[in-house]
């Protein structure tokens, strides 16, 4: 005979919670709500409910709202989550559209797209677009022209900043590295200004991610770029500010390049690293390496150092950067060698501010190249 056997299963509840509104009086909102509000409503599919959007390269185009507009001139670009209208030179962020389309306040404005939650969100007239779904803008002479000057101008601000250059001694990166590799601050106000100057249209800015709406996309940053053949074609902006989420940006409008690919070709060894400033000590202490800019190695990356008879990983010490180490080793099989953690550093910028680091390291490399690890 056969038994039923009954799991107590437990008890799926639903709660409903009622929605807040505007009747509820004054609410006080923290940084994190209205964070959260803005990470729910992307730019462009909240625009894309007021106005027909096309994309247009990474960027949408519409005609615009706050003035007779048959051109179209309104500009949304959800790689930073603004808006700006060439014609009546309107722009800003999610709640600014909001705020001047319904003649709202911003705590309104913060409510209205608050209170709008995945079930009752109107349907919008564009697929939701993602930065990372945007065509990219085929990259001509005169985007690297101007990313090079870009990175000129900036490179001639990081002199003017005793506390950068500070900060970047104490990560034993010395001055020469500074001017060899052309690093940089972006101050916010020297690139629009030089612009200015030579009469460029700032629509290619626009195109390359450099500005926007709200600034200079890498202001307060450290920028390093990649230069191959003389020309820029990549920047990596390093925080300096604790509000600065995100340690490192990369350039939107641009692909992200094997950093130092061009010092490291037709070399039998290679050393692979993933940060940048990881990279830049690798360099100066006379390694030929390359940074990733990240954890993962595209296909048709690793091509590009296929000539090399041995690539040497270098990662971060953290289980992280240990399991990356071996997913990358997989890519490079029988020519991959995997230098060992570094004692009490996180990664090798970092073991660079130790005595005796260089030392250090070159153990480690014998140590791999040997096989012993
Ligand atoms: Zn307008």
């Amino acid at each position: 005979m056969q038994q039923t056997v009954t799991t107590a299963l437990p008890q799926i509840k639903t709660i409903t919670r009622p929605m807040p509104n505007a009747t509820q009086g004054r609410v006080r909102r923290t940084r994190e709500d209205i964070e959260t509000v803005r990470a729910n409503n992307p730019i462009e599919q909240v625009i894309a409910r007021y106005v027909v959007l096309r994309p247009s390269g990474r960027r949408l185009l519409g005609n615009c709202p706050f003035h007779n507009d048959p051109t179209p001139s309104l500009v949304v670009y959800a790689h930073n989550q603004s808006f700006y209208c060439f014609g009546c030179d309107v722009g800003g962020d999610v709640f600014k559209f909001v705020q001047l389309f319904e003649k709202l306040s911003f705590a309104e404005a913060l409510q209205r797209l608050g209170s709008i939650t995945p079930t009752n969100r109107p349907v919008s007239r564009v697929l939701p677009v993602s930065v990372n779904t945007l065509p990219r803008v085929e990259l001509s002479e005169e985007h690297f022209t101007l990313l090079t000057a870009a990175t000129e101008v900036y490179h001639a601000a990081i002199f003017t900043q005793p506390r950068v250059l500070e900060y970047l001694a104490k990560r034993r990166i010395d001055l020469d590295m500074i001017r060899y590799h052309r690093i940089g601050y972006v101050t916010g106000n020297d690139l629009a200004k030089y612009f200015r100057f030579r009469g460029w249209d700032p629509e290619i800015a626009n195109d390359l991610g450099l500005i926007g709406p709200r600034g200079e996309y890498f202001r307060q940053r450290i920028v390093i770029p990649e230069v191959r053949e003389g020309r820029a074609i990549y920047l990596v902006g390093r925080a300096t500010q604790k509000y600065q989420r995100a340690k490192y940006l990369g350039l939107p409008g641009a692909p992200k390049p094997l950093y130092g690919l061009e010092r490291v070709r037709g070399s039998a060894e290679v050393f692979l690293c993933e940060g940048p400033l990881d990279w830049l000590t690798l360099v100066q202490w006379g390694y030929p390496a390359i940074a990733l800019l990240g954890s993962h190695l595209k296909q048709d990356q690793a091509s590009e150092i296929a000539d090399a008879e041995r690539v040497f990983i270098v990662t971060d010490s953290d289980e992280p950067g240990r399991r990356s180490a071996r997913r990358l080793a997989e890519m490079f099989g029988k020519r991959a060698r995997i230098v060992p953690p570094l004692p009490n550093a996180k990664d090798v910028n970092e073991l660079a501010m130790h005595p005796r680091a260089h030392e250090t390291f070159s153990e480690l490399v014998q140590q791999a190249r040997s096989g012993l690890h």
